[in-house]
Parts: structure tokens; sequence; C-alpha cells
């Protein structure tokens, strides 16, 4: 089961970041509304992530670790769920086969928290202890036992870089919940719960810049059953860095050459040259049209009709621009 786990492993963990976005989304299918992150030399000797979420049964604490051992499958409605989430069952078992781990849970309505300790993918220990309800998942000295992984991992300062990058993401994914990225002692980020439109506005801001925002649009589109909302940066406004194109599609960080290139050409289409435009934009649209299984990272995906989506896009963009523009 080991070797079948680091197997596994290859392709769900690749480097601290991915194992951040895993545990990030974890809590966050746990309904947990503050998640803190801690790490230690940019994650490579400590990774953890704290959740205020519903918590782990002591009883499923060591199924947890198993593979495809999820918890998320549960009906045939969940199906549909999963087969649009993504949800495997292959990321704890696949990180505790890579790292050492240690999990502390507790639901809300049990008196205390257990904790397991695992060492490569091996239970070393499981007893209770005090903690609030929520669970608490710390990766230590990821790859210590596969080296030639580990030799792939880049300077503390580039790891990090790289978990920053996953955490707005998500951030940006998720405006109703609290954030906290943690180095050592150094609070390096801190976003607070964003119900409002200002508060929003000023995650927004945090994120990509305050000069990003206050040179964009907020605005929302729709055409029947697809959706479109977001900042826009103004004409004026485009720094040449193509990593400032967020886009999200129900809720999900995507990567996905169409969206990219209507945006490109909407922005094109008005001023008859080729920029880099800034934007954070969230499409929505029925499950169905979109298959998002398309690459263990779940990043890629691939649209039923990607023309219409591409079009959809690229005129609701022109519009806004061409309108601030004249
Ligand atoms: P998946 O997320 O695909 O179900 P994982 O390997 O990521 O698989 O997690 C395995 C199981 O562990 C989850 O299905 C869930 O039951 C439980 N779990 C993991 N992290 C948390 C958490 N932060 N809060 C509550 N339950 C969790
Ligand atoms: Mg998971």
């Amino acid at each position: 089961a080991t070797v079948a786990n680091q197997i596994a492993a290859g392709e769900v963990v690749e480097r601290p970041a991915s194992v951040l976005k895993e545990l990030l989304e974890n809590s966050l299918d746990a309904g947990a509304q503050h998640l803190r992150i801690h790490l230690e030399e940019g994650g490579l000797s400590l990774l953890a992530v704290e959740d205020d979420g519903i918590g782990i049964p002591a009883e499923e604490l060591p199924l947890a670790l198993e593979r495809h051992a999820t918890s998320k499958l549960r009906c045939a409605e969940d199906l549909q769920r999963i087969a649009s989430f993504g949800f495997r069952g292959e990321a704890l078992p696949a990180i505790a086969s890579v790292a050492r781990l240690r999990i502390q849970s507790r639901p809300a309505e049990a008196g205390a928290a257990v904790q397991i300790e695992v060492e490569g993918g091996r239970v070393l220990s499981s007893q209770v202890c005090p903690r609030a309800p929520g669970t608490t998942v710390e990766v230590r000295d990821l790859f210590f036992n596969v080296p030639a992984r580990r030799k792939f991992l880049r300077s503390p300062t580039t790891e990090l870089g790289r978990m920053q990058k996953v955490l707005r993401q998500t951030a940006l994914a998720h405006f109703a919940v609290g954030f906290e990225l943690i180095q050592g002692s150094r609070i390096l980020a801190h976003y607070a719960p964003a119900a409002s439109e200002a508060a929003q506005d000023a995650r927004v801001g945090e994120i990509l810049g305050t000069d990003f925002l206050a040179n964009s649009l907020r605005f929302a589109e729709e055409d029947g059953e697809l959706r479109i909302r977001g900042w826009l940066g103004l004409p004026t406004y485009n720094r040449p860095r193509a990593d400032e194109q967020h886009f999200f599609v129900n809720g999900r960080p995507v990567r996905d050459s169409a969206l990219s290139h209507a945006l490109r050409a909407a922005y094109a289409d008005v001023l008859y040259q080729d920029r880099h435009p800034v934007a954070v934009l969230y499409l929505s649209m029925p499950p169905h049209w979109v298959d998002v299984n398309v690459h263990p990272a779940k990043t890629e995906l691939r649209f039923a009709d990607s023309r219409r989506i591409h079009d959809f896009l690229r005129h609701a963009i022109r519009s806004v621009i061409a309108h601030e523009a004249k």
C-alpha cells in the first residue's frame, strides 16, 4: 500500500504548494470559516493547516489515511458533486506516504480531540489531546523518505512564493472565509472574512494591489445560465504580467487557454493592440457544461462548448472596456 501511495503521491504531491492546496481544499470541504497556515522554511520542514471545520470522528481518523477512503461519497447525489469537484480520497494517504504527518481533530460534539502520528504511511501513535473543534494537519519533512523527489524542491523562498500564490488564489475563491499565513513568528498574510462588497474589494486590493483596485472596474453580466462577474483592470492599467489573470469556474481556480484568449482578445478589440490585461474573473454555469477531471491537479478543465464560453466572455468584457475607453 505504501508504494501505491507513493506513486499516487507523485501525481498529487509535487511540492509544498501542492500539499497546501490539498489541505486547504480539505478544510474548505469541512466547512471551515477560519484557516491558519503555519510554515517553517517555506514549508519544507513544516507545513500545517489549522481549521475550525466539522472535524474527523476519532474512529474515522485512521480511515482518512487509507486510499480512496473519502468521506465525501455517501450517496448517489454526491456522485455529481464528486464528478465536478474531483474528490478522490487520495491526498492524505499520498502525503502520509512521503512525509511525517500529524493530525489533530475534534468534531464539535466530541469532548476532546484525537491526535494521530504517521511516518512514511505507518501509524506511530494515537492519543487524546485538548483542542477546540476543528482539524490541524501538520506535514513535516516533506519527501524525507524520497530523496529523488526532495532534490526537485527549490529554495524555501521559491517554495514559499508558490504557496503564497496558492493561498491568494484560494482566498480569491472563498471571500467568506478568513485566512492567515504565518512563517515562524511572522504573519505574512491575513485576509479577514469578506462578506460585503466593500470587504471583497478590500481583499482584492490586498491580493492584487490597491493600485489595481483603484484602476479596475467591478462588473457582472449574464446570458441565461452563463454568468460572469469580477474585476477588470482599466485599459490604462495593464501591467505586462500574465499571471495577474485569475479565472474561476464555478468557484474553482482554473487555467484555460480559451478563457485567457477571450480576455486578451476583448482588450485588443477595443484598444487595437495586444495587451496583458489584469483581471479577476468568476464564471458560473451549470456543472454539466464543464468537466474538471482532466488533470489530477484539477486546475485544467474542458468545456462542453468552449466556443460559446469564449465568445460570451469576449463580448461581455469588450462591452465593459469599450464603455470605459470612450
Ligand atoms: P478527499 O478530500 O478526496 O476525500 P483526502 O485524502 O484529501 O480525500 O481526505 C480524506 C478524508 O479525510 C476526507 O474525505 C475527510 O473525511 C477527511 N479530512 C481530511 N481533512 C479534513 C479536515 N481538515 N476536516 C475534516 N475532515 C478532513
Ligand atoms: Mg482532499
